[in-house]
């Protein structure tokens, strides 16, 4: 796949994915590539990094992660929004990130992580994916709205 895509620091969080070209709305960008794991084994790992760590983990719908950490690419420095530019789908899992709208080259490219967890999320876990993206719909954490 050609290049689309760089890597630097970005104003967000750490460092983020920027377009490098112009990129139309439903244009697959890139695969997000890394090591599938079991969601309790995500949490550990969280955990260890502590609650400054870059989230390098991608709910799939089955509960499983794909951990960036593990063999990842350069999407697993997409950062989170909740008014994200792009959506990751999943396909046999494997996830690929989509563009939602136009981007521009230059710009910063968003995903809404909406992790899931399959217990309650207590205060250290949602301390630990506080959401600071400054949207104006930002829900406060990269954790999926609970239907509880
Ligand atoms: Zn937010």
């Amino acid at each position: 796949m050609r290049q689309r895509v760089v890597v630097r620091h970005s104003p967000v969080h750490g460092r983020g994915v920027f377009a490098l070209k112009a990129l139309e709305a439903g244009e697959r960008i890139l695969e997000y590539k890394g090591e599938l794991i079991a969601w309790k084994v995500a949490v550990r790992q969280h955990r260890k990094q502590g609650v400054s760590g870059h989230t390098w983990f991608f709910g799939l719908t089955d509960g499983r992660v794909i951990d960036g950490g593990q063999r990842g690419n350069s999407a697993r420095w997409l950062n989170h929004s909740c008014e994200a530019n792009c959506e990751a789908i999943e396909i046999d899992d494997r996830v690929f990130i989509h563009a939602l709208a136009a981007i521009a080259p230059g710009e910063e490219l968003f995903l809404d992580y909406q992790l899931i967890t399959d217990e309650p999320a207590d205060d250290e876990i949602r301390l630990g994916y506080a959401c600071r993206c400054g949207a104006p719909g930002c829900r406060g954490t990269m954790l999926a709205a609970s239907d509880s």
